[in-house]
């Protein structure tokens, strides 16, 4: 139960729509058994005064009027109820989603990294909507189920103090059962169900997203097979569930039978001590209808066990501590954006292998550093460092002579731009994959930075409402790449990295780039990383890593003349 806290804490904010909810609920369900009760009652009496000299002064109007405004009250009721405690709880799972996401967001690229993207997917979704079980199916009919328990005997009492503390004793025996009972029956089975929902969205996008691929290979029909094993999976969950569901509502249907004989017995010498009258057909009616008390809960508790699964699924992230954490207030620093690495190691979580070894090396603010080095060499993992996706081990990072700890997120994002080595683009338009890089730019800019990279044909049709990625126009590496580099054209920071940015180009792209970045780039640090050597010698420095380690370190003819690796990685390109 402790896995729900965190998500009960939320409640506090929507207290007021979540309260609300329940009066109306609370109110709905009185009017529904005053109906029946004083219906049951009404009749039995009218037929009664019909065979009696009663007939004369009996008030057919007094009941007749409550059993119609009963009637009212409880359409009115149950569609009040609906609307606000829906909009209350639709407006808690939007705080929930923003919750997560917020505590998703940090721990990317560490932690989360190991859930896959289906899975965080089904956790944001479906997990997430679970959640709104705890209030509309759980704590909702409890407290309401108690507390119309409690005013329903109090009300019996004032006819007859037996009669209405034995059914009320009853009921709130059967609300402690039934719950009790039916979250242990099925807590295992709607924790499968849970995890067999995560597994059916995983496999079915596992085939979706390497249909191609798994046609070439003849591996299609196994990865279906997959989805229709685990869907068989889940289908069997939610059989039980209906069964569970069933059996819940049937013995509670059983168990108000047998309340209502017990009643009836009860009552059949009179009730209050008077001869038998027509009250005997109240209490009867009242017991059947004090069922609508428990129905919500005969189901409710068997799906406890899948809240709880989900909560713990959701907590796994929410819990989680960030590898990194920025300071959320800025700092002044010196403008002079310089940056340095003194001694620096870093191994990634789970690599027994250092990525990076007492790496020393500095770029003057407005220099341009080239690191070279064979893949594997640690060149991307020195970018990430330098921004920040995690710290490292020992050593020091310094942006502008200040320690990179010290910056908040977006005085460094805002210092740099980084063209990484796999470009995403987005699944939205060409506008939208530009301006996330400068959200204030003009159309006009847009198309500039576009003319730039030499993109300017992809607003050909429709200009920049041409849509990218999945459900549009598929780009070719070399293009993903220039989208990359026209992002970092529009940000403009003062800090450019770039991760092989001609990687994958042909050579007269790749000198067109070359170009750019000496014209646009101009008094920018840089750091530049590439294993095609070229073009180096406009470097102020070069720095060739080699398992993580700095091999060779100066300026491109010093290296050439110092004969040494560089050297002979040059003789063999
Ligand atoms: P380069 O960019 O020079 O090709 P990387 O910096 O990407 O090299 O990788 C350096 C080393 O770190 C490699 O041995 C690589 O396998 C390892 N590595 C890279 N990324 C990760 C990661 N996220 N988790 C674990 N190891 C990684
Ligand atoms: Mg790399």
């Amino acid at each position: 139960m402790r896995d729900l806290l965190p998500y009960l804490k939320l409640y506090k904010k929507h207290w007021f729509g979540l309260s609300l909810g329940m009066l109306l609920a609370f109110a709905t369900l009185f009017a529904s058994i005053g109906l029946l009760t004083l219906s049951g009652w009404f009749i039995s009496a009218a037929a009664v005064a019909g065979l009696t000299i009663a007939r004369e002064t009996f008030n057919y109007m007094l009941p007749g009027a409550g059993v119609r405004g009963a009637a009212m009250a409880r359409t009115a009721g149950r569609w009040g109820e609906r609307v606000v405690s829906h909009n209350a709880t639709f407006k808690l799972l939007t705080d929930l989603r923003i919750f997560f996401f917020t505590k998703l967001a940090p721990l990317i690229p560490g932690k989360a990294v190991n859930i896959r993207d289906a899975d965080m997917l089904n956790r944001l979704v479906a997990d997430v909507d679970a959640m709104d079980h705890v209030y509309l199916r759980l704590v909702s009919p409890i407290i309401v189920g108690v507390f119309g328990i409690l005013c329903l005997t109090a009300i019996l009492c004032w006819f007859d103090m037996t009669l209405g503390l034995t059914l009320g004793a009853i009921l709130m025996l059967l609300l402690i059962i039934w719950p009790v009972v039916f979250y242990r029956l099925g807590s295992k089975n709607g924790e499968a169900l849970t995890l067999n929902k995560a597994e059916l969205r995983i496999r079915t996008l596992d085939w979706l997203q390497g249909y191609s691929e798994l046609t070439l290979f003849g591996a299609e029909s196994r990865y279906r097979k997959a989805i229709v094993t685990a869907q068989d999976k889940l289908i069997a969950n939610q059989l039980v569930n209906a069964k569970i569901s069933g059996m819940a509502q049937g013995l509670l249907i059983l168990a108000n039978g047998w309340l209502l004989i017990l009643m009836l017995w009860l009552a059949a010498d009179g009730v209050g001590g008077n001869q038998p009258d027509p009250l005997i057909a109240l209490m009867a009616f009242a017991t059947m209808a004090s069922f609508e008390l428990l129905m919500p809960i005969a189901g409710a508790f068997q799906y406890l066990g899948q809240t709880l699964t989900s909560a713990k699924r959701l907590n796994e992230v929410i819990l989680a501590t960030p590898e990194v954490t920025f300071p959320s207030e800025p700092f002044a620093h010196s403008n002079e954006y310089s940056i340095e690495l003194e001694h620096v190691c870093f191994s990634y979580p789970d690599a027994n292998e250092k990525a990076l070894r007492d790496v020393t090396l500095s770029v003057a603010a407005g220099h341009r550093l080239a690191i070279v080095g064979q893949t594997g060499s640690g060149k991307s993992t020195l970018l990430q460092l330098i921004s920040r996706y995690w710290d490292v081990d020992q050593g020091k990072v310094a942006l502008a002579g200040a320690q990179i700890q010290d910056w908040s997120e977006g005085q460094l994002r805002e210092a740099t731009s980084i063209v990484s080595q796999k470009v995403d683009i987005l699944n939205g338009t060409l506008r939208d994959n530009l301006s996330m890089a400068k959200p204030s730019a003009s159309d006009a800019e847009l198309i500039e930075a576009l003319d730039k990279v030499d993109l300017a044909h992809l607003t050909d049709d429709i200009g920049l409402d041409a849509w990218l990625g999945d459900g549009g126009r598929q780009l070719s590496g070399g293009e993903k790449r220039r989208i990359g580099i026209a992002r970092a054209l529009l940000h403009n920071a003062p800090i450019l990295l770039l991760d092989e940015p001609t990687e994958g180009l042909d050579k007269k792209t790749e000198q067109q780039i070359m170009q750019l970045f000496e014209q646009h780039f101009k008094g920018k640090t840089v750091i530049f990383i590439t294993h095609r050597l070229v073009h180096l010698e406009r470097f102020d420095a070069i720095c060739l890593l080699e398992d993580g380690e700095v091999l060779e370190y100066g300026h491109h003819q010093d290296l050439l003349r110092q004969q040494g690796r560089y050297f002979e990685l040059n003789q063999t390109l």
